[in-house]
């Protein structure tokens, strides 16, 4: 991680040298109430990363302590995601574990006179509560005495009363200036099934004294957040402090990472998801973790673009094309190149011999040579591409049209001397001759041409299907939401995805789901572990070649 940028760095390090701590533990705490996105990933990657670097430990800690129905699917993507992005936790825990150290921790609290059970309602509280430039008014049930408190809260605990007819408050400032203080709400009835503990609670703490004991009893020595979270570390501290916890962790925040033309809360993509925007979590078109995986995104790029976007406290909206950066930067030296034609037109090289079949080699990556050779097919039959074709070209086109001679990559020069049209006028295909003079590889120099095709055989080519991708939800777009009743739904990109259907050479026939290749002048593509079923081949472009992006 970068050596100046990371403040939190700096802090362990102290904590270490200082004594304060003899090991740095962290803890990623996922709710499990959907899949995780890249935001996720950065918290990911500065938790296990961080600790990682000084030989600590992290947990990965499920915060379920809403009691929301379980979802297992959740539980189980988000451990194959952060197994995935190259992290093991070194504990598995759940915060619906400890519900009875939290009960006991709020019981010790109204014994000190810090905690309160108060019979207003929520909107009562939130009118006592006051505002920045006005303090709270004080609760008329905040005098209650211990006892009764302790009675009143055991009674809750019961099933006595009604959702939302008690709640514990902590006990701290009305007045303070800092709203988060004004005596917070602590436990809340809810009566609903936990999907871990049953029916054996009807009363359930809330995230703002949940999640500093959570800390505590794992003993994390740094607790990292992201900064919507910094008016709270003030009652972080004080329920550490006051619920006498033997380990003092310290919260620390950083800046939310977003990426441009997407959603990111998981409240919106889960709406994406099950209102059938989208093929899944894992859709390509998310920025999810799993939905980058199948786009054909690699761990160690995801890893890269977090550390180049930085620790800092700011907020930062990161620009998509950073992430398709470094996804090219991780496959230019691991993906195979092969040729594939996404809109086939058929070429008759007429004067090529019927029936004959040759075998021409080329480099798998010219730019990483170890990777070896491979052979591709070449005979009277090919396919290019329909968009490489022009019967009236503009000028300084170069590619085929009639009369003129391109070079096939890894082949030879053919020249276009005939456009065959079916009777709605569209071209059905192309008679081309080819000159043997002009083999790839053997040096020849008699003439020079200016285009340069990528070309699939047509005998043996294996059929495909390539799925391209646009943006989800454009930025410029977004802007108009909230205008006329309009949400994000309303302007999702109803072309994100359009599908082609071509050829691949036939050396692909063995290709797996999730295997990646560039193919000449398309891209960088992913096999797509949905639907390559039966022997059909899909691919998902990761990402296109060219970029004007700079870092
Ligand atoms: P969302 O708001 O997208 O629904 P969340 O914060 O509710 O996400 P949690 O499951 O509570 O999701 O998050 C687990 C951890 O990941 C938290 O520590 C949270 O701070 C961190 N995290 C979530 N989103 C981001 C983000 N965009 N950038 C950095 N860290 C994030
Ligand atoms: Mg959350």
């Amino acid at each position: 991680m970068e050596e100046n940028s990371n403040f939190i760095k700096t802090i362990m390090k102290d904590d270490l040298e200082s004594g304060k701590h003899k090991e740095i533990v962290t803890r990623f705490p996922p709710e499990p109430n959907g899949y995780l996105h890249i935001g996720h990933a950065k918290s990911i990657v500065i938790n296990f990363g961080l600790a990682d670097e000084f030989g600590g430990r992290t947990n990965l800690r499920f915060d379920d302590t809403n009691p929301v129905k379980e979802d297992k699917e959740y539980v189980d993507s988000i451990k194959e995601d952060v197994e995935w992005l190259g992290f093991q936790w070194d504990n598995l825990f759940f915060a619906s574990d400890y519900f009875d150290v939290m009960y006991e921790k709020a019981v010790l609290l109204i014994n000190k006179g810090l905690a309160y059970v108060d019979d207003l309602s929520a909107e009562e509280i939130r009118e006592y509560r006051g505002t920045l430039s006005e303090p709270g008014k004080e609760s008329p049930y905040r005098d209650r005495t211990v006892e009764e408190n302790l009675d009143l809260f055991e009674r809750m605990r019961k099933g006595e009363f009604a959702n939302g007819e008690k709640v514990l408050r902590a006990k701290i400032d009305m007045a303070s200036p800092n709203i988060n203080l004004r005596d917070p709400v602590i436990y809340r009835i809810a009566h609903v099934t936990h999907h871990n503990t049953g029916d054996r609670w009807c009363i359930y703490p809330m995230y703002a004294f949940a999640h500093p004991l959570e800390d505590a009893i794992e003993g994390v020595t740094h607790s990292l957040c992201t900064t919507e979270f910094e008016d709270q570390r003030p009652l972080y501290d004080w329920v550490v402090s006051n619920c006498e916890m033997e380990s003092t962790p310290r919260q620390i925040e950083f800046g939310r990472l977003n990426l441009t033309n997407t959603v990111m809360s998981k409240r919106k993509l889960k709406q994406l998801v099950e209102e059938g925007y989208v093929d899944g979590w894992d859709d390509p078109r998310l920025p999810t973790v799993s939905g980058l995986r199948r786009k054909g995104y690699t761990p160690e790029a995801i890893q890269e673009f977090v550390k180049a976007a930085g620790v800092s406290k700011g907020f930062s909206t990161v620009d998509e094309q950073m992430l398709e950066h470094f996804v090219r930067e991780d496959l230019k030296l691991k993906a195979p190149r092969t040729m594939a034609v996404l809109k086939p037109l058929k070429v008759i090289i007429t004067n090529y011999p019927e029936g004959e079949v040759e075998w021409l080699d080329a480099e798998i990556n010219p730019e990483n040579p170890e990777m070896g050779m491979r052979k591709i097919p070449f005979s009277r039959e090919i396919y290019v591409e329909q968009d490489d074709f022009m019967e009236n070209p503009p000028k300084k086109y170069f590619r085929l049209f009639p009369g003129n001679e391109v070079r096939l990559k890894h082949a030879y020069f053919i020249k276009c001397n005939e456009v065959i049209k079916d009777e709605a006028g569209n071209v059905v295909e192309l008679h081309c001759t080819y000159d043997p003079e002009t083999k790839s590889g053997t040096g020849f120099t008699g003439r020079k041409v200016k285009g340069t095709l990528h070309w699939v055989e047509a005998s043996l080519a294996v059929p495909a299907e390539f799925r391209l991708y646009e943006p989800l939800i454009r930025d410029e777009d977004l802007k108009e939401e909230g205008s006329e009743d309009k949400t994000f739904l309303d302007f999702v990109n109803k072309d994100s995805l359009i599908i082609e259907n071509g050829f691949v050479e036939p050396n692909m026939e063995a290709a797996k789901p999730q295997d990646k290749f560039q193919f000449f002048r398309h891209g960088y593509f992913n096999v797509d572990p949905k639907h390559s079923i039966d022997g059909k081949l899909v691919f998902n472009r990761s990402v296109s070649l060219k970029s004007s992006f700079k870092l």
